[in-house]
């Protein structure tokens, strides 16, 4: 039987490692797949993991039906036996949804590799539709470390060094600010509650190197 399944983890957990992985795997014993990924660091159309591998993928664009691009390959007489799914929380709640018919309908397993919540602690819409529909939602077991050396378990955005927890979901490239330049996005993992005290590693550094209180003050 084929299955969904849906592997989470914070940012630095090695989730496109193990969908590169995961394809090698399947490849190896001749299956044939299709790899996806949405917005990727390495630009369009790539997996790219923080451990150097690449691979060819077909972006997910807003408008992207898998039912129809699966069915028309099958129909063109390609062979699809898996699809590879990376970055699924940029996914839409409807491309999760053709994702589970592919698996129930054309019998074609769907592992999909995404983050579970963005930098304001709330479920991303592509991770939360595969919560609810998976048939499997795993945890990856690489852990990502916050800098005080507990797990990392949240996902931290900092304009020019400061962490923020509003904004726009999905930021490609920098934000505009209101005066002056681009404010520089970056990401950061954190435990829960350094992310709840907004302590980054910089700020962490930055409080430890200031100057001790006078013990006689
Ligand atoms: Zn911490």
């Amino acid at each position: 039987m084929a299955e969904l399944t849906f592997w989470t983890g914070t940012m630095d957990a090695g989730k496109s490692t193990l969908a590169l992985q995961t394809n090698h795997n399947h490849a190896a014993r001749g299956r044939s797949g299709r790899i996806f990924t949405c917005n990727d660091r390495a630009g369009e159309a790539h997996i790219s993991s923080r451990l150097g591998l690449t691979h060819d993928a077909i972006e997910v664009t807003p408008g992207f039906d898998f039912w129809r691009f699966v069915v028309d390959s099958l129909t063109q007489g390609g062979r699809i036996d898996y699809l590879i799914c990376d970055e699924v929380q940029f996914y839409s709640r409807d491309q999760v949804d053709a994702l589970a018919k592919v698996v129930d309908e054309l019998q074609i397993d769907v592992f999909c590799f995404g983050i579970l919540t963005d930098f304001r602690t709330q479920l991303f819409v592509g991770s939360q539709r595969l919560v609810e529909l998976a048939d499997r939602t795993e945890v990856l077991q690489v852990e990502a470390l916050c800098w005080c050396g507990k797990r990392a378990t949240h996902n931290a955005r900092t304009e020019d060094g400061v962490m923020v927890t509003e904004g726009e979901v999905i930021v490609v490239g920098d934000v505009e600010a209101q005066d002056g330049p681009p404010a520089e996005v970056a990401y950061e993992v954190l435990c829960r509650q350094h992310h709840r005290r907004k302590l980054t590693a910089a700020r962490a550094k930055a409080v430890s190197l200031a100057p001790e209180p006078l013990p006689f003050g």
